[in-house]
């Protein structure tokens, strides 16, 4: 996958609570777990001043680490994504 590709997925991993409540799984690209999004019990509350405003960012409920994909979005979410994910960002 492409670098820019790669990018457009990360921007999915915050600020996504409506994307992430509209999914029947999540995936996180830190433990590459995927389970139901209903699983999600923590939430990041972002800062209402940093350029992308307020908005709330998932926890994994498997490892605690913020880095959490929705599967209603344009990409297919799958294990090979998640661990490209996590090769590029981690
Ligand atoms: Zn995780």
């Amino acid at each position: 996958m492409n670098e820019e590709r790669l990018n457009k997925i990360h921007d999915q991993c915050g600020w996504h609570e409506d994307a992430v409540r509209a999914s029947n799984l999540a995936g996180c690209f830190c433990c590459l777990a995927i389970f139901p999004s209903a699983e999600i019990a923590e939430w990041v509350e972002e800062d209402p001043k940093c350029p992308r405003g307020a908005g709330r960012t998932a926890v994994c409920p498997k490892c605690g680490i913020d880095s959490v994909l929705p599967d209603s979005l344009w990409f297919e979410l799958t294990p090979g994504i998640l661990k490209e994910m996590n090769e590029h960002f981690f």
